[in-house]
């Protein structure tokens, strides 16, 4: 199928407001408002449809699907890609035609071969399997979030290619989605025994980890809204969040590297299969590389060039990226590589066939990551402010019209804000913006200034009616936030973020406009899918623990408190100084003078359960644990420890 440009955008009256969507229940997904489906329109016009390249190429090579394209994991559904079957034809007017485009592109499932020797099975997770085959075996590289779709992936690739063992791992990067499914394709027994080795980039065993621990808590809650797990899928609903579907929600887990890659330019060869590798860390992810395969002239970019503008900083919150190293990393690419390559392909999305092709995509991939950066900084010296230059920066012609540069994951939006944020913080030099009131305080004086909570809610009306969503949306948030009851002012907001998600190009940007109109209209949901399992957790270091520790000591419930804990790896012969006081809990291996108040001896591999309370060291004597000294100390460092909340609030106070 090859997505041409719409001819018939259905132009049937839908209801100008939410008001006259008579006989629908308040609760239930609105149509689109005329304002939205001419934008649409508009977009339909401007964009090149008829360019059928991108379906070309999502279906090269195509071999087999996995029918039904569904995997599940004990009895429970992890991945349903049929769920988004409706994902033919023209865009109904709840969709952005663009994302609906790209959507449809990232819901194409099967095994493809990308070139002979290397598959890819694509549709079956957020992100590509690649399989390299080898001399004896094959290479698993990025095995995906969740070892049944990996597995389920790996028998798909069997069934077509023979019963080949997996040879070698490897991560390109410190992603979940690159490396959460290891233990669908290989035991750790064989990666114990020398068998296969799992190649990784320096670093990534710790910023796998870390990105997903100290934060964790908020930043999955925010995944929730950002890839929008608890919407219902459909032209109302989810569509996909573009770099791929969504995430599937089975077993995580991870199996360390056992080599590092640490230099550009370094070769290893397994199963026969030649690698020459480039370092692009702190790009898309702290510990991130890109691997050339000679044999087959192809390149894997990992996720530094594939058919999105991707993220400079996520919407469910991250570290900021660095564009300008990540464009740097493309010239690299380029030049270490160009000269020779005949395809390119990454983690994400289809590959790119032909050396002059796949060059000029890195080029514009290049250029767009450099245009964000350098635009943003050229006019932050001319004193605009990150909302202002994200208003004002338009993007080249030739990066406009190219469908892989494109903001459905990150956008030119938020990505400008972020360049601003790295550079500048979160400060715009303004002091009216240095001491504001926090949102329910500021929410309250707004309102009362504006004539109380119903005037304002007419008002908005009228503002909705008119096609100004983004001020709605501004305006009634801050009457949710003084009036959390205020029925009238949470529907009109809902409809508000509906309409702005059926507007949005950017899959995530859907995704959460979506999620906050569901939860205005039908509580709160929580935390769909997370992320830390104990398998991540058990690959912490202790001074990692520690640290996940000490972000949970409540400050002001024990700054009166102050516990000395020893606590001795005996296995390891490394023992660590745990000192809590003024609401802080501290860390050293250096050697002590004085006594502390309890010494808690265990081999280093009980360490995760204790320091998570899943194990009681009192009563472990079996598994290695002693204590000694006052017993309580322990009890008391636990209890200075806060819970973190899966379930906070979004948009409402
Ligand atoms: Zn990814």
């Amino acid at each position: 199928m090859t997505q041409t440009r719409s001819t018939d955008v259905r132009t049937d009256a839908v209801p100008a407001s939410p008001r006259a969507a008579g006989g629908e229940p308040a609760a239930a997904a609105k149509p689109a408002t005329e304002a939205v489906a001419a934008q649409h329109r508009q977009l339909l016009a401007s964009l090149p449809f008829a360019d059928g390249e991108d379906f070309e190429d999502a279906r090269r090579g195509f071999v087999a699907a996995l029918e039904p394209g569904i995997v599940h994991a004990d009895g429970r559904v992890v991945w349903d890609n049929d769920a988004y079957a409706f994902l033919v034809g023209d865009a109904p007017e709840t969709v952005n035609p663009s994302l609906w485009r790209q959507s449809s592109l990232n819901a194409v499932q099967g095994l493809f071969e990308v070139t002979p020797g290397i598959y890819q099975v694509r549709g079956l997770d957020l992100s590509n399997v690649t399989f390299i085959e080898g001399d004896r075996g094959v290479l698993v590289l990025d095995p995906l979030i969740s070892a049944e779709t990996a597995a389920a992936a790996l028998s798909l690739y069997r069934r077509h290619r023979g019963e080949r063992p997996v040879t070698g791992v490897l991560y390109t990067h410190s992603h979940a989605d690159h490396f959460g499914g290891v233990r669908g394709v290989v035991a750790q027994a064989d990666v114990d025994a020398g068998r296969v080795p799992v190649l990784a980039p320096e670093g990534f065993a710790e910023h796998a980890i870390s990105e997903n621990v100290y934060a964790g808590t908020a930043m999955a809650r925010r995944a929730g809204y950002m890839y929008g797990a608890a919407l219902d899928r459909g032209p109302r609903g989810q569509v996909g969040a573009g770099p791929g579907q969504t995430t599937s929600t089975g077993s995580f887990g991870m199996i360390p590297p056992t080599l590092d890659v640490t230099t550009t330019g370094q070769e290893e060869t397994v199963d026969g299969v030649r690698m020459v590798f480039q370092m692009a860390p702190g790009s898309e992810a702290p510990a991130e590389m890109h691997v050339y395969f000679p044999q087959r002239r192809a390149l894997c970019t990992a996720e530094n060039a594939t058919h999105v503008l991707h993220n400079v900083l996520t919407i469910r919150g991250a570290q900021v990226r660095d564009a300008h190293a990540w464009a740097g990393y493309l010239t690299e690419a380029i030049d270490l590589f160009g000269g020779e390559l005949e395809l390119v392909f990454a983690s994400h999305h289809w590959p790119t066939w032909g050396r002059e092709r796949s060059v000029g995509y890195l080029a514009l991939q290049r250029d767009l990551y450099a245009y964000l950066h350098d635009q943003t900084v050229r006019m932050l010296n001319q004193g605009l402010t990150g909302a202002e230059i994200a208003e004002t920066l338009a993007l080249p012609p030739a990066l406009e019209n190219a469908w892989h540069a494109r903001g459905y994951y990150g956008s030119v939006s938020h990505n400008v804000k972020a360049v601003y944020q790295r550079y500048m913080g979160w400060y715009d030099g303004n002091p009216s913006h240095l001491w504001p009131h926090p949102p329910e305080a500021a929410a309250r004086r707004y309102v009362a200034f504006m004539g109380g909570a119903d005037a304002v809610v007419d008002r908005a009306r009228e503002s909705f009616d008119a096609g100004d969503l983004r001020w709605v949306a501004e305006v009634l948030n801050h009457v949710v936030f003084a009036q959390p009851d205020h029925d009238a002012a949470r529907q009109l907001l809902a409809d508000t973020y509906e309409q702005l998600g059926y507007g949005a190009e950017n899959g995530t940007w859907r995704c959460a406009y979506l999620s906050g109109a569901h939860e205005l209209r039908h509580g709160g949901f929580g935390t769909p899918v997370t992320p830390v399992s104990p398998d991540v957790l058990a690959q912490l270091t202790p001074e990692q623990l520690f640290d996940a520790l000490a972000v949970r000591v409540d400050g002001p419930r024990c700054w009166h408190e102050h516990v000395t804990l020893d606590v001795d790896l005996t296995d390891v012969g490394v023992r660590y100084r745990l000192t809590l006081r003024n609401g802080v809990l501290s860390h050293t291996t250096a050697p002590q003078t004085t006594d502390a108040d309890a010494v808690v001896s265990l081999p280093a591999a009980a360490l995760p359960a204790v320091a998570t309370g899943a194990a009681d060291p009192a009563g472990s004597a079996a598994a290695g644990i002693s204590i000694a000294g006052d017993p309580a100390a322990l009890g008391r460092l636990m209890a200075a420890l806060d819970d973190p909340d899966p379930d906070f609030a979004i948009v409402t106070p």
